[in-house]
C-alpha cells in the first residue's frame, strides 16, 4: 500500500530518504523481532505501557521474539526473570547481550583460560566465564585484555585500571557505546559515557562488540533460522544504525531515547525503515510517504497528512493522523538534508544555528507531534 496518488504535480522517484511500507501488520510479515529492551520493552524496572500486550499478540500470530540488548550489566537469566515478572514469557536463551558479544570476541582472540580485566557488572563477568575466560579486577593480576561494560558500581577505581590497561597496550573491548540509558526519571549516563572518559585519558579507541555492530543481530537470525527479521529499537545510533549495518529493516519506537527532532534530523546511516509510537506498531500497517515536487516546493504526502518544503522551510499543509504527519515530515527533512549534503550552499536557505540539522518551520511540526512523545519520565 502507498499513501495515495498525488495530483497536480509530477511525482519524483522514491529516494533513499524514504520510509519502508508494509501493507499488513509487521508482526505478520516478519518472522522474528530482534527487540531492544531499555526504552522499548521496559524502562528501568517498569514495563513500557502496552508492551506486554503487544508482544503477546505478536507471539500469537507466529512472530518469534529475541531480546537483544546493549546493556551488559545483567545476565540473560536476570533479564528473562525481569521479563517474566512483567508478564512477558521469556527464557534465558532468548536473550542476547552485548556482554555475550564481547566475550565471544575475546574468546576468539585470546583462547580459553586467559585473564581479562573487567570493568562492568555481573552480566559481563558471567559471559566471560561462560566462554572459558577468567575475569580479573586489576592489572596486578596480569590480564591479557581489558573489557568495559556498564555496571551500576563501575567508578573511579575500575576506570583507573582500564586506563592503565589501555596505556599498557592491551586489547580494549567495549560492550557498547550508548551514551545514555533511559531511566524512569530521564536519561542517565550509559557505558558510552564511561568509555569516553577512558578515551579522553588515553587518546585510544576501543573495539565495540554490541550494537551498532551487526554481530548480535546476525547471530540471532542464524540461531532462529529467520528469513524475515525485524530490528526494533529506540536508539538511532545503536539499534537503527545496527539494523542498517546488518541489512535488516528497523522499526523505531518513540518510547525511549529518540524524540521527534532527533528522528527528523537523522543522517542516512541511522534512519529507520518504519516508525511507531510503541510496540503496538508491530500490529499496524505502515504506509510509505509519497514525494512530489514542482515550482520550488516539495510536497510529501502520507495518507491524509501532507507537508511542504518551500525554499528550506517546512510547513504543514494538512495534519492528518500524527504518525502519518511524522512520516511525511521525516521524508521531507531527510530529502532536504541529503540534497544539501551534495549541493552547493543555498543562500536563500539559511540554517538556523540553534537547530543546524532541521529546516526552518520544523518546530511547528514538532509541536504538532507532541502527542507522539511516548517517553514518560516520572519522578519517584
Ligand atoms: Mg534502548
Amino acid at each position: 500500500m502507498t499513501c495515495g496518488q498525488h495530483t497536480g504535480t509530477a511525482r519524483e522517484p522514491v529516494r533513499s530518504a524514504t520510509l519502508g511500507e508494509s501493507d499488513g501488520p509487521l508482526a505478520r510479515s516478519h518472522d522474528l523481532a530482534l527487540l531492544d529492551l531499555d526504552g522499548v520493552v521496559y524502562i528501568g524496572p517498569d514495563p513500557v505501557p502496552g508492551a506486554t500486550e503487544a508482544l503477546a499478540a505478536a507471539r500469537a500470530v507466529g512472530m518469534r521474539l529475541a531480546f537483544v540488548t546493549n546493556n551488559a550489566s545483567r545476565t540473560p537469566s536476570t533479564v528473562s526473570e525481569h521479563l517474566v515478572r512483567l508478564g512477558i514469557p521469556a527464557t534465558p536463551d532468548e536473550v542476547v547481550t552485548s556482554a555475550m558479544a564481547a566475550a565471544a570476541l575475546l574468546a576468539r582472540r585470546l583462547g580459553v583460560g586467559e585473564r581479562v580485566l573487567v570493568a562492568g557488572g555481573e552480566g559481563l563477568h558471567r559471559a566471560l566465564e561462560d566462554r572459558g575466560l577468567v575475569p580479573v579486577r586489576s592489572m596486578a593480576e596480569r590480564p591479557a585484555a581489558v573489557v568495559q561494560g556498564f555496571g551500576p558500581r563501575v567508578g573511579r577505581r575500575e576506570l583507573t585500571e582500564v586506563v592503565a590497561a589501555v596505556r599498557a597496550g592491551l586489547p580494549w573491548i567495549a560492550t557498547n557505546r550508548d551514551p545514555t540509558v533511559p531511566t524512569p526519571t530521564g536519561r542517565s549516563p550509559g557505558n558510552g559515557a564511561l568509555v569516553a572518559r577512558v578515551v579522553a585519558a588515553t587518546g585510544e579507541q576501543p573495539q565495540v562488540a554490541g550494537k551498532p555492530q551487526p554481530t548480535l543481530f546476525t547471530e540471532a537470525v542464524q540461531r532462529y533460522r529467520s528469513r524475515s527479521p525485524l530490528v526494533v529499537g529506540d536508539r538511532l545510533d545503536t539499534d537503527l544504525e545496527g539494523a542498517r549495518a546488518a541489512g535488516m529493516p528497523g522499526l523505531l519506537v518513540l518510547t525511549g531515547v529518540t524524540d521527534v527532532p532527533e528522528l527528523l534530523a537523522a543522517a542516512p546511516g541511522f534512519r529507520p525503515t518504519f516508525v511507531g509510537r510503541d510496540l503496538g506498531a508491530l500490529h499496524e500497517s505502515h504506509p510509505r510517504p509519497l514525494l512530489a515536487g514542482g515550482d520550488g516546493a516539495r510536497l510529501v504526502r502520507c495518507r491524509e497528512a501532507e507537508v511542504a518544503m518551500t525554499r528550506g522551510e517546512l510547513r504543514i499543509v494538512r495534519p492528518g493522523a500524527p504518525l502519518d504527519l511524522l512520516r511525511a515530515a521525516c521524508v521531507a527533512c531527510w530529502t532536504r538534508a541529503d540534497e544539501q549534503a551534495t549541493a552547493a550552499p543555498d543562500p536563500t536557505d539559511p540554517k538556523d544555528p540553534t537547530a543546524p540539522d532541521l529546516p526552518r518551520g520544523a518546530e511547528v511540526v514538532v509541536a504538532a507531534l507532541a502527542t507522539l512523545d511516548q517517553r514518560r519520565p516520572r519522578s519517584r
